[in-house]
């Protein structure tokens, strides 16, 4: 087995097992294999070991990859921060974005969504742990955003997603993954979906009802940021 393989393998127990802690169905836990800064071939190697769904974060780099990849039926997801020229190519080249904080987003992905594709699938984020300097809406912001974006005709809200600020305390962990599905749950929309956990936290997520972890380190190994462009 390759080491991505072995990797996978052990990522798939862990999600596994945190399923069967909290009595959940392990097959409703999507595993996002988060591909940012790593190439195109160890994206083929996940994916000869079974993953489909990728997560990138700087749209140049995902695109480059994409292209190397359009043999692989592969599912795309942009999980990083949006600026507003990029919303045309995300449109138009992901199934997923889970990045999506403020309306003026959500509005041109909706204009700029191919109209031969299927409705773009959205994630809210939201910043669950209130730093000023983080991304996503604030829980007071949430319920007219995401009322706003269920308007969006070529939009399909989905669910929420949250990058809390990294601790490794179990107790804080559960705390903010709680908090996004109260608030998803509150929302009263009906959405399926909550994208939290990530390598170092995926069990606290699941716990607390993730349906889509984002594992980067956890299957292709550390990052190395030097030759990274958005
Ligand atoms: C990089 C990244 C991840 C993966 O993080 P790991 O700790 O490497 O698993 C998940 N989500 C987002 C939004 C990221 O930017």
């Amino acid at each position: 087995m390759s080491t991505i393989a072995e990797n996978i393998a052990k990522v798939r127990a862990r999600i596994r097992e945190a399923a069967q802690a909290s009595q959940r169905d392990w097959t409703a836990i999507g595993l996002l294999a988060v591909s940012k800064t790593k190439p195109a071939k160890a994206v083929r190697e996940a994916h000869v070991a079974g993953l489909r769904d990728f997560g990138e974060n700087y749209l140049q780099e995902a695109l480059g990859k994409q292209q190397e990849l359009a043999d692989l039926d592969l599912i795309w997801h942009f999980i990083g921060p949006i600026q507003s020229n990029k919303t045309k190519q995300i449109a138009e080249h992901f199934d997923w974005v889970h990045s999506v904080d403020r309306l003026k987003i959500a509005q041109r992905l909706s204009e700029q969504r191919p109209a031969h594709l299927p409705p773009l699938n959205i994630c809210l984020q939201v910043n669950v742990s209130g730093e000023a300097s983080k991304s996503g809406c604030t829980a007071d912001e949430l319920p007219a955003l995401a009322q706003a974006v269920t308007q969006l005709p070529q939009l399909r809200l989905r669910g929420l997603m949250t990058i809390p600020e990294p601790t490794d305390d179990a107790h804080e962990q559960h705390r903010a993954f709680a908090r996004l599905r109260e608030l998803r749950d509150n929302l009263n929309l009906g959405l399926d979906s909550l994208s939290m956990g990530m390598s170092h936290d995926l069990e606290a997520a699941i716990a607390e009802g993730a349906t889509w972890v984002r594992i980067g380190t956890a299957l292709f190994g550390a990052r190395d940021y030097g030759q990274t462009q958005n």
